[in-house]
């Protein structure tokens, strides 16, 4: 089915551009609409068993794509925005991976779904109970060969964030540790992320020669991905849980990648920044990254006395001005912290 959806993705754009460069006028939906059910009588027989609301919307995302790319011409002239959006693309067919169905052609009970032009049962793992109005179901195939299945729903109410708690913290970035917290409680990478790590180690070193980026090798990478994304959500929900105030340092991952090697694009700060960054939006927390070029690993975070001597393998030391002991890694989380919050 996904592969006749790209098939009239494909018609429709070339004859969209063909039209265009005609007549310079876009061809509405409605119309294409009318055009595709004439070609399901005419050259395109086997279209006709495709869902109708599905191919409607296959015309509905080619219409969005050419209006934000209209808008965005508009906007670009006017001086509204300086981001560009590009001419939608006929996408390749690999590329083509979702369709939306939206009130007909399927039918759900309980975990299962049945497509009806098919007429076949799924099942499906339903990981929490769909509250609201399904207004929306988009099958998408992603890159491991999986089939997921996404509702959006209407008069949904779990928009209310979370309670506040008057806290504020401010976080450190390690190698050792994911993250260091000014309350010095520290949090570890997950194991099983050194697991996985491990195993595409080895499936890297042992196969190398027949199959590197075979398959296997890029399911076991995505499969990592996604973990470590699932685990960045949960993490970030967490944090905000406890605290009104989040602060973090601006990061550099070139610098750091200087520093660390390439380790650091393995733990993928920034992807859990992005990650936080809209968690924070939904839950009504302050998230505040303070300037690149503040200083948080030498200056005291009791007396401020900088203190130069600090080497990069020093985990612990003590403050030569005023005696008081530092963890390396809570220190540098302490004045992040006080460093945002004065922001
Ligand atoms: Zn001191």
């Amino acid at each position: 089915m996904l592969d006749d959806m790209h098939q009239i993705h494909v018609h429709i754009m070339k004859l969209q551009r063909r039209y265009y460069r005609l007549f310079s006028k876009n061809i509405s939906a409605s119309k294409m609409n009318k055009h595709i059910t004439k070609l399901k009588k005419r050259t395109k027989p086997h279209w006709k068993q495709l869902p109708s609301q599905v191919v409607q919307n296959v015309v509905l995302r080619m219409g969005k794509a050419y209006d934000a790319f209209f808008r965005n011409i508009k906007d670009r002239k006017s001086g509204k925005t300086t981001c560009k959006v590009g001419r939608p693309h006929i996408k390749p067919q690999h590329k083509y991976t979702s369709m939306t169905f939206t009130q007909a052609g399927y039918k759900l009970e309980g975990n299962r779904i049945r497509i009806n032009c098919i007429d076949t049962w799924f099942s499906f793992h339903k990981h929490r109970e769909i509250t609201g109005d399904i207004k929306t179901i988009t099958l998408k195939r992603d890159a491991c060969g999986d089939y997921w299945i996404c509702f959006s729903c209407e008069n949904v109410d779990d928009t209310e964030p979370m309670p506040k708690t008057g806290k504020s913290a401010g976080f450190d970035f390690g190698l050792k540790t994911f993250l260091t917290c000014s309350d010095s409680s520290k949090i570890d990478s997950p194991q099983f992320l050194k697991q996985s790590l491990n195993k595409l180690k080895t499936l890297n070193k042992n196969l190398s020669r027949k199959v590197f980026k075979s398959n296997g090798w890029y399911r076991a990478k995505r499969a990592i991905s996604r973990q470590r994304r699932d685990w960045h959500f949960k993490l970030a929900t967490q944090l905000c849980r406890e605290f009104d105030i989040l602060c973090f340092e601006t990061l550099n991952i070139e610098g750091m990648k200087r520093l660390w090697g390439r380790k650091v694009s393995d733990l993928a700060f920034y992807q859990f920044i992005e990650i936080l960054k809209f968690t924070s939006i939904k839950q009504d927390r302050q998230l505040v990254q303070i300037g690149q070029w503040t200083a948080t690993t030498k200056p005291c975070s009791d007396c401020g006395h900088r203190n130069d001597t600090l080497e990069l393998n020093d985990r612990q030391w003590t403050c030569q001005k005023c005696g008081s002991h530092h963890d390396r890694d809570v220190n540098a989380a302490i004045n992040i912290s006080q460093a945002g919050v004065a922001a």
